[in-house]
């Protein structure tokens, strides 16, 4: 865990958040700023700072957050579809440094462009 970080509060329960799902190792959370009208973000419970970190550490529990975003989708209805975001870098424009998902859906999100 680390203490200055975001996420670990959230996860810690220090910060509060809306909890959508949690598994042994992650927890979804909604996103304080939706873009969607389905915006979560998902978590490993642990400290990873990007998906890189955490395949190299642990794939198994890479697999586990990825699976915790599909049960999002389908626990959200997300009948016709959902984008999932894991922001990695600075050309990204990312601003919490805790490894999350973002499950984008319940609106016709169009092309991935910009
Ligand atoms: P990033 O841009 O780093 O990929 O995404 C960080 C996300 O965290 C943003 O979409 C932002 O709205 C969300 N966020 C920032 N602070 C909080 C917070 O305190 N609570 C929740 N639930 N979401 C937050
Ligand atoms: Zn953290």
């Amino acid at each position: 865990m680390s203490t200055d970080c975001l996420f670990c509060a959230i996860v810690a329960g220090r910060v509060p958040s809306t909890k959508v799902l949690e598994t042994d190792r992650a927890y979804a959370f909604r996103d304080i700023n939706p873009w969607a009208p389905t915006h979560v973000l998902v978590v490993p419970k642990d400290h990873y700072e990007d998906l890189a970190a955490l395949a190299a550490a642990d794939p198994t529990y890479l697999g586990e957050v990825f699976g915790a975003a599909a049960q999002v989708a389908e626990q959200e209805n997300l009948t016709g579809g959902h984008r999932i975001i894991a922001n990695t870098g600075d050309d990204s424009g990312r601003t919490v440094f805790h490894l999350h998902v973002h499950v984008l859906g319940g609106k016709n999100l169009g092309a991935l462009a910009g």
